[in-house]
């Protein structure tokens, strides 16, 4: 190298439109800790539990049963977009409710979704981490407002978002102040119609090659169909995801919503012994042991 090479100045880099949500600004992977649990290391966390709260014996039942089968985080939506002004569209403060109690009875953190800004503070209030559905993935005025939130935020892809649209929503939430993002692939529409969405799996290693954000799949609304979030969940898992989201209910064919994509409690623990089995296999691990196998609690 002459002595002109060495006094050359160094190209600035180029940073994406997404800059905190870039790997380019923050190298190392951000591991967000919530419930005794960390999202984004070596625990390969698993959120479960209905599409909706319905009644307390349904989510507190289903809470119960997902617990022993070792998942980390219950999930339950008490805010539902519906493709029908028609169709059931949740309990709203009845359900935070009933999900509180399901962490009461549980320990375990819950997540829940928030569908517009007038109602962050309400599910701030119950949630340990709150969801962004894939219709509002690109809200901004709610992707801002959950800036000012010091809770943990799942946000969801878009139907119809490539991956850069995807980190760009996620960079509003970090712009505004709350690094607490984790991502979910959940399947963007295609013209495939043999499955509700189209899984792209691929997107996993696109995210994190370029963002040091958590990212995990949710292989339910991803395909529609119960008996394909097995074969799908061990695949998220080898293509280097940090976690799952499942929709689990005690009685699928009575669910108010998505009953047709929901595992039977049964079916979920057959997975999760599956999971924590292929775990090591791909550097991750599952501590979470159904080691509580007797119901404890009254009422349920
Ligand atoms: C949900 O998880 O309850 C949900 C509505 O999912 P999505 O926003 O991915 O359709
Ligand atoms: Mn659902």
């Amino acid at each position: 190298m002459s002595p002109s090479d060495a006094s050359a100045p160094i190209p600035p880099v180029k940073l994406p439109a997404y800059k905190l949500t870039s790997r380019l600004t923050h190298p190392q992977d951000s591991v967000i800790p919530l419930g005794g649990y960390s999202i984004g290391g070596p625990e390969f966390i698993v959120m479960a539990g209905p599409c909706s709260v319905e009644a307390d014996p349904q989510m507190l039942g289903t809470a119960w049963d997902v617990k022993v089968a070792g998942a980390h985080i219950i999930r339950g939506g008490a805010f539902k977009p519906r493709s029908s002004p028609y169709s059931f569209q949740g309990l709203a403060e009845e359900g935070l409710k009933m999900l509180a109690k399901a962490r009461e009875l549980t320990g375990l953190s819950i997540v829940t979704e928030v569908m517009d800004s007038s109602e962050v503070e309400l599910v701030e209030a119950y949630a340990d981490i709150l969801q962004v559905g894939a219709r509002n993935a690109q809200n901004f005025s709610l992707l801002k407002r959950l800036g000012q939130v010091n809770k943990p935020v799942l946000l969801k892809r878009g139907l119809m978002n490539t991956v850069e649209e995807f980190l760009c929503s996620a960079e509003y939430i970090l712009a505004g102040g709350n690094p607490q993002v984790i991502l979910c692939e959940r399947g963007i529409r295609t013209f495939e119609t043999s499955t509700r969405n189209t899984l792209d799996l691929s997107s996993i290693l696109a995210i994190k090659e370029r963002s040091h954000l958590p990212v995990i799949v949710d292989p339910s609304h991803a395909s529609g169909k119960a008996n394909y979030v097995a074969p799908l969940s061990k695949a998220a898992l080898a293509v280097g995801a940090d976690g799952l989201m499942i929709e689990v209910h005690c009685d699928p064919a009575k669910a108010l919503c998505d009953g047709e994509e929901s595992m039977t409690p049964d079916q979920f623990k057959d997975l999760m012994e599956n999971l924590r089995d292929l775990a090591p296999y791909f550097g991750r691990q599952i501590s979470t042991a159904a080691s509580v196998t007797a119901r404890t609690a009254d009422g349920l």
